[in-house]
């Protein structure tokens, strides 16, 4: 219920009251000393159980205060799937770090004027990881605060349906770079169910053309060199503009303009959590970093506490 606003002193809560997002602070106040009171309770009890408190158990805690506040978006990356065994592609140890060539079957380019490149992508998607995959906790987390009223939007970079999977609303989760469940024709723009052109690969068709048009179909994922859609970041942009608190979980902030919607969100008045392994081109301006393990801070912050302490 409410945050401990005063702790933020006057500067952050007079930024906060000039945006659309700092509508409903005000209610939230005069909770924060019971709020306070009770984590300082839930702090003692899990040390009479012998728990080790982790590093930064007091900034998880207040973090879950501004969650419990609601107006939360959440962008994620590529770090939130890595416990479900969805390789990252960009982060230090990614696929196409470390080979540059593997690039190549995500290049718009390549994709249209080589058959070579499509066969292989073709047999790349038939093995995805994402059609055994199956959400871990932070995913659940999310699916939690959604449930609890306090989530307003993810807006994802990853394209393996784990939100959606997780129990999110498909109508709150806003995929940037689209999703591997759907095919989408190049020439006609033709969309239909991933699993049914899968099928045809398997049955021989080593690069199925678009039955509509005959065109070249890809999956319903942004290649490099394809623009992304422009209705799905102005509905990002939206979601960012109007939150009063923006998490990014498990992403660099290196690839724009899914990192610019921390401006977005700064901009107009929202607090600014990083939570991610390695350090990010935000952290500096970020209300908090969490550098935890996204599996286990974040089911904090949505305020689950650890079975078992
Ligand atoms: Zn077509």
């Amino acid at each position: 219920m409410g945050h401990a606003g005063g702790r933020n002193g006057p500067r952050r809560e007079a930024r906060a009251a000039q945006g659309p997002g700092g509508t409903g602070r005000a209610e939230a106040r005069g909770h924060g000393p019971r709020k306070e009171a009770r984590a300082a309770q839930e702090e003692r009890v899990s040390r009479e159980e012998g728990a080790v408190p982790v590093e930064g158990s007091e900034v998880l805690d207040e973090v879950a205060g501004w969650v419990a506040a609601g107006g939360v978006v959440v962008l994620t990356g590529a770090g939130i799937s890595t416990d479900s065994g969805i390789p990252d592609f960009r982060g230090p140890n990614g696929v196409w770090t470390r080979n540059p060539e593997a690039m190549k079957l995500s290049s718009i380019d390549h994709y249209v004027t080589d058959p070579d490149v499509r066969r292989q992508s073709w047999q790349e998607r038939l093995r995805h990881p994402a059609w055994t995959a199956t959400p871990n906790p932070a995913h659940e987390a999310l699916a939690r605060m959604e449930r609890d009223g306090n989530l307003t939007a993810v807006i994802t970079q990853n394209i393996d349906g784990l939100h959606q999977r997780a129990g999110n609303d498909p109508a709150k989760v806003i995929e940037l770079h689209g999703t591997i469940f759907e095919t989408e024709c190049l020439s006609c723009g033709a969309r239909g169910p991933m699993r049914a052109t899968l099928d045809r690969v398997e049955r021989g068709e080593a690069d199925p053309a678009c039955e509509e048009c005959g065109g070249i179909l890809k999956s319903a994922t942004i290649s490099f060199g394809q623009s992304m859609n422009m209705a799905t970041l102005e509905a990002a942009a939206e979601a960012a503009m109007f939150c009063r608190l923006f998490v990014a979980v498990g992403t660099s902030l290196t690839v724009y303009p899914a990192a610019g919607l921390v401006d977005v969100a700064r901009n107009h008045g929202a607090r600014v959590v990083v939570l991610n392994a390695a350090g990010t081109s935000y952290d500096a301006v970020a209300d908090r970093v969490i550098r935890e393990p996204i599996g286990t801070a974040l089911p904090r912050i949505a305020g689950i506490r650890a079975a078992g302490g």
